[in-house]
């Protein structure tokens, strides 16, 4: 059957980080894949011309005749309360029960981890972050001189994203770390714990062990080497994953896949780049589309097309190694020049 593809640009440098990745998608289909992807116009444009944020039908379309998406960003400073962000992305995470977002930090260069004596092949963290409920997913309340947000934890959930943090554990043989604040945060990150401990015994080969966050986080600056999957609610998963940027190379580089452990539905995974819309950029051929590039690499290896995912990376290493880099990695070539760098090491 062929594999189809929605392509996402969304808002602010989106655009032109998937601009940039396209050409993969035509190169994936010259080595024989069954591919056909279109491209969709949900984001801010569409939101301000016409009203519309995610119609019912598009939603369906992608959610039963797609088998994943390429998203680039969506948030738009013409809408100041992120509502469409909020009807398309948490909406198609949420729905297509996209309940496990990963995000691989697996350094490239020697020159893009800060920290001293830590030597880029020796770190190989993933974060598994619980990508439908938490501090994120629930309105809150504002109230003069009184705000209150509202964090809900439920035991499926929990329970999926931890399972399938033990089977990528299990999977690379490396260490799962659980982060959680259950000393002050009773109620939820205790429910994270129990349900951590419930399961720990059916996966006797990984050694797992729950943090508190606070002091994962110092751990992970001082040593990122001895972690390997890191497992943490919406929103510890989002601050661990942005401090594990830095070892990478920084926002434009670190990717992510959010994907569904039980497939309920044909479209089973959106690739992003870890970074937002960043409107500053914009326009100015200055937004990196590494980041882009190396959630497409996810993408196809969740698909099953892993001899591309890799030769993906290895032409981004190349690229990188070959002292390609734009602005944010210190170097001088634009959105489109890197793109093409890291195409140009595609190998046929
Ligand atoms: P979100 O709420 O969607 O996470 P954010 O407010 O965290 O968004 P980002 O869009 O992630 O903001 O960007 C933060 C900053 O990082 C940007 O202002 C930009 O300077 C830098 N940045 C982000 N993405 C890139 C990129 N691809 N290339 C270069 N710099 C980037
Ligand atoms: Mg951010």
């Amino acid at each position: 059957m062929t594999t189809r593809l929605a392509v996402i640009p969304g808002d602010g440098i989106g655009p032109e980080v998937v601009a940039e990745v396209l050409p993969v998608l035509d190169w994936v289909r010259d080595r024989g894949r069954d591919l056909a992807w279109d491209r969709h116009p949900w984001g801010a444009e569409r939101y301000l011309a016409t009203g519309e944020i995610l119609p019912e039908t598009a939603f369906e379309t992608l959610r039963d005749g797609t088998d994943g998406i390429l998203f680039g960003a969506v948030g738009d400073p013409r809408v100041p309360d992120g509502r469409h962000a909020e009807g398309i992305l948490l909406r198609l995470r949420r729905d297509l029960e996209l309940a496990v977002n990963s995000r691989p930090c697996r350094p490239l260069l020697e020159a893009h981890v800060p920290l001293k004596d830590v030597p880029a092949g020796q770190v190989w963290i993933e974060v598994f972050r619980e990508n439908t409920e938490g501090p994120y997913c629930l309105k809150g309340v504002s109230e003069p001189g009184r705000a209150t947000d509202f964090a809900e934890h439920s035991e499926p959930a929990v329970r999926r994203l931890l399972e399938a943090a033990f089977a990528r554990a299990a999977e690379r043989g490396c260490a799962l770390t659980v982060a959680h604040k259950a000393n002050v945060l009773k109620h939820g990150h205790g429910l994270w714990l129990r349900v951590f401990e419930a399961i720990r015994a059916s996966h006797p080969s990984v050694p797992a062990r729950g943090m508190h966050a606070d002091a994962l986080l110092c751990a992970l600056v001082q040593d990122p080497r001895p972690f390997g999957v890191i497992a943490a609610d919406n929103y510890l998963g989002d601050l661990i994953s942005d401090l594990l940027a830095a070892f990478q190379g920084g926002m434009g580089v670190a990717p992510s896949l959010s994907w569904a452990p039980h497939r309920p539905y044909r479209c089973s995974a959106l690739a992003e780049p870890v970074h937002g819309s960043a409107p500053d950029l914009v326009g100015r051929d200055l937004a990196n589309p590494t980041g882009m590039f190396l959630s497409t690499a996810l993408l196809f290896r969740h698909l099953g097309w892993a001899p591309e995912a890799q030769a993906l990376e290895q032409a981004v290493t190349v690229a990188l190694q070959g002292g390609a880099a734009t602005p944010d990695l210190g170097g001088t070539l634009g959105t489109r020049a890197m793109g093409a760098a890291i195409r140009s090491r595609l190998t046929a």
